[in-house]
């Protein structure tokens, strides 16, 4: 076959966004960009600061903060070695040696942080190396020097060259990482933190779940864990809702009780558990081991009258967590903030104690969370900081903005100010002037980049949904008089340029 005819049967490549990735256009995106903007508002009303942290930390991190046994961790995370810069490039056969030696350093000195299997994989490796040196070098024979070879590039393939890192699954870690990384319990305490963002979680996708989504959430970290700061922090999330005009808006709360009381609840929980095992699903039973407190959260038909029986946590809690309880009850109270106390609310990640909270909004189907939140007092001591008490939450914004959409907030197309249909060399040196000082007052401004017939021209306008045709052609620009046709009406009138912007001004104030 010749080359033409190759490249011709070669069809070409159809790409298309990765599954659960969304590609946001606009005018969707103009609802995205008044969600953030309110959120900006509304959190600095309350002294927050926004922060801005890496899309990519180190996968130890997130194994710390969320739980090695949660989802998140255990199965959703895209993890990647990042390769260290110290080693070279992938080495000959001939500087092999030298190349296992320099990983071994590398893993000493913690360059490459040491994780439980590396010397292994690097033993293995090596031995295999000598082998195939010695074959090559003739010092041994084997009838299958292939598989010793291909057995070599496996095991080097396998050896860890760099640093896992993952794509942040959610950001409660990093801010507890930069909170401690910044010497940040110096400053005044409590450090009020917001972010946004995008997330990544391999999770099955379907409407409201995406494997890239976006969070907008808020932390307060170190003073202390007096119940007002919980409820304030709730207030606030209802208060951002409420600019928004989310419908249907639901705040359930919990509390799942500390280091003291919930190990024994769990027991207790785990004990009832195994009592009624035979009558539950595969997953709650294998959570009877793992994790009891999420067979709470099972939504299986057949598990809710027993799981209405079991034991509840707000009966076990220790007098302080009940005492905390109950006062960021009455603080919610104190704020006029609505709550239904819903004792199975237990959250998957694992650094929550004691105040949980989740928020639930209309229009959503099965995925109906768009906040969740709690208190994480021993996080950031166990991310290697001080003892510092932490609350926050995490809204999934596209499941804010699909909500928005379905109670009728979807914006509509962004129409033009002003569509400047211009004829002639000479008016396209005035339009090119009124563009630049139409977009300088503010205005949107479309300018076409060639002429146009004046029909086309209006036809253009309208569909790029112009309130107004500004017509330029050799007598506008000659008289110093512009035209201004209003195309909702058809109305036509004429301007000197200070008339034409002052006019455009009151009109824009006017809201017109
Ligand atoms: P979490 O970080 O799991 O506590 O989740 C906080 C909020 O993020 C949830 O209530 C959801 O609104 C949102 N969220 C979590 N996972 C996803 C996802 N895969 N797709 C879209 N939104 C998500």
């Amino acid at each position: 076959m010749s080359e033409g005819a190759a490249k011709k049967e070669e069809k070409p490549r159809k790409f298309q966004a990765i599954r659960g990735t969304r590609d946001l256009l606009p005018p969707e995106t103009t609802l995205w960009n008044h969600v953030e903007q309110t959120a900006h508002e509304v959190f600095a009303t309350f002294g927050f600061g926004e922060i801005r942290v890496p899309i990519f930390e180190r996968t130890d991190l997130f194994a710390r903060a969320v739980g090695g046994e949660t989802d998140i961790v255990s199965k959703e995370m895209y993890t990647f070695v990042d390769r260290s810069e110290k080693l070279e490039p992938d080495p000959t056969i001939g500087s092999m040696n030298v190349f296992f030696q320099k990983v071994r350093e590398l893993y000493k000195s913690g360059e490459i942080p040491p994780e439980d299997q590396d010397e292994i994989a690097l033993k293995l490796a090596e031995d295999q190396w000598k082998k195939v040196d010695n074959l090559l070098s003739g010092m041994s024979k084997s009838e299958n020097a292939g598989t010793d070879i291909y057995t070599l590039v496996l095991l080097y393939d396998a050896l860890r060259l760099g640093t896992r890192v993952s794509l942040r699954p959610e950001a409660t870690a990093s801010v507890c990482r930069v909170y401690i990384e910044h010497g940040m319990q110096q400053l005044p305490q409590p450090v009020k933190l917001y972010y946004m963002g995008p997330m990544f979680r391999r999770e099955r996708p379907q409407k409201g779940r995406y494997r890239q989504f976006y969070q907008i959430g808020a932390e307060v970290l170190g003073g202390s864990d007096a119940p007002a700061i919980d409820a304030e922090v709730i207030e606030m999330v209802m208060m951002f809702f409420d600019r928004l005009e989310l419908q249907g808006v639901q705040l359930d709360i919990n509390s799942i009780g500390c280091r003291e009381c919930r190990p024994k609840y769990v027991e207790l929980l785990r004990a009832e558990l195994l009592k009624v095992k035979d009558q539950l699903g595969p997953d709650s039973q294998r959570r009877i081991e793992t994790n009891p407190l999420r067979v709470l959260d099972s939504k299986l038909e057949s598990e809710q009258g027993i799981i209405a029986k079991l034991p509840r946590i707000a009966d076990h809690l220790c007098e302080d967590c009940a005492t905390h309880y109950s006062a960021v009850k009455h603080q919610l109270e104190m704020r006029g903030v609505i709550y239904r106390e819903n004792w199975r609310l237990v959250r998957g990640l694992d650094y929550y104690m004691r105040t949980t909270f989740e928020i639930t909004a209309q229009g959503l189907g099965s995925q109906n969370a768009v906040c969740g939140g709690g208190r994480y007092d021993g996080l950031v001591e166990l991310l290697g900081g001080p003892p510092t008490k932490g609350i926050g939450f995490a809204i999934g914004e596209d499941r804010l903005i699909l909500s928005l959409q379905e109670s009728g907030k979807a914006p509509a197309q962004q129409g033009r100010d002003v569509y400047i249909a211009w004829m002639g060399e000479r008016a396209h040196a005035t339009a090119i002037r009124a563009a630049k000082d139409l977009r300088k007052a503010g205005f949107s401004v479309e300018l076409p980049p060639v002429e146009q017939k004046f029909g086309k021209a209006l036809g253009q306008a309208d569909k790029l949904g112009a309130k107004y045709a500004l017509i330029l052609g050799d007598n506008e620009v000659s008289e110093g008089l512009w035209t201004l046709k209003t195309l909702a009406d058809g109305s036509q009138a004429k301007y000197t340029e200070p008339d034409l912007l002052e006019h455009l001004r009151k009109q824009k104030a006017l809201k017109l």
